[in-house]
């Protein structure tokens, strides 16, 4: 049991999720939080991260930090997708075996399960087939994450949970359109849109791909669940148990920032995998459900968009 006055390191604070977990934990009453800036520690950096450890000795750490984005971004950067994971998850895992952190929770992506993976996707199925292309070396990196937590539990009986989010978003998501995900993406262009009153907007791909989309309050909530209730040393799932299209997703968004123009799929640009569901029986059977439906997520997103999107200084490397 996570203690309200142990130490609980979280590495990535600045970003939308480690914002909503460092939320969440504050909110449970935890009162001995420990966050860094990424100008104060950079955690691709062995030697900080050891003497980060070594000083501060956290009890507790919810790894946050990595470098994220959307289907152009990953496709664009492979290096820094795979270079910048790879050694901030290294350092921080073996920090956490040598300075005897009680619990580590480490995230994994729903897009290390195989291109062809047979809906929803179980927590067994990963490394059970072919990566999808357009995000492989990001799903590289994660898999050597839950496999790098998984050898260090085997191996010195360390207690590293590892979850797999589905597609997430949310107040303080990115939403610059080169890097951003796709719900961050088209709030932002079916704004500009209405406000600059343009007949249509693009929307990348078919339309007919599919995601599972969860509001980050809801995986910070799960986050800090599996922190106090979770200890075993399998993949867990974090999912709504639902997907939708992105042609009805477009759609979904038109209506709430109310566009009135038209939709254009740009077929020219890629779809990446044609669906992904994560299957959440494992959670569901640990009784923890998520609480935000899709629109009334959107409909908050939107508003933080309108209200603190352009004053916002969000650390865009250290979310996930
Ligand atoms: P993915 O789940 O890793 O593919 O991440 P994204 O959130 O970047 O994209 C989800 C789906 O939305 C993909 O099929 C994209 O092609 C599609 N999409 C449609 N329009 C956009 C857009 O403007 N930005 C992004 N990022 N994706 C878009």
């Amino acid at each position: 049991m996570m203690l309200n006055d142990e130490r609980v390191y979280v590495p990535g604070h600045k970003g939308l999720l480690g914002l909503a977990i460092v939320r969440k934990l504050k909110e449970e009453g935890h009162s001995n939080i420990t966050v860094r800036d990424h100008c104060e520690l950079d955690l691709t950096r062995q030697l900080e991260v050891e003497k980060f450890f070594e000083k501060e000795h956290p009890q507790y750490v919810i790894l946050c930090a990595a470098r994220v984005g959307g289907i152009k971004a990953n496709m664009s950067y492979p290096a820094e997708f795979i270079y910048e994971n790879l050694a901030i998850q290294t350092n921080v895992i073996h920090c956490c075996h040598k300075h005897g952190v009680k619990k580590l929770l480490f995230f994994g992506s729903a897009c290390s399960y195989p291109r062809q993976c047979p809906q929803p996707m179980k927590e067994g199925y990963l490394l059970s087939g072919y990566l999808e292309l357009t995000n492989e070396f990001y799903a590289v990196a994660k898999i050597a994450g839950i496999k790098m937590c998984e050898a260090y539990n085997r191996q010195y009986g360390t207690d590293f949970i590892y979850a797999i989010p589905t597609n997430i978003y949310g107040a303080n998501d990115n939403f610059e359109l080169q890097s951003s995900h796709v719900i961050p993406a088209l709030i932002r262009k079916f704004h500009e849109a209405m406000i600059k009153q343009i007949p249509v907007v693009i929307v990348w791909g078919s339309g007919n791909q599919r995601r599972d989309f969860i509001y980050v309050d809801d995986v910070a909530d799960a986050s800090v669940f599996l922190m106090h209730n979770y200890d075993q040393p399998e993949i867990i799932n974090i999912g709504t148990g639902e997907d939708i299209s992105i042609r009805e997703l477009s759609f979904l968004i038109k209506e709430v920032v109310e566009y009135k123009g038209d939709i254009i799929f740009d077929t020219s640009k890629s779809d990446g995998v044609s669906k992904k569901l994560v299957d959440v029986s494992k959670l569901d059977g640990l009784d923890w459900k998520p609480k935000t439906p899709l629109e009334e997520g959107i409909k908050k997103t939107y508003e933080w968009y309108t209200k603190s999107w352009g004053r916002s200084h969000i650390d865009r490397r250290s979310r996930s």
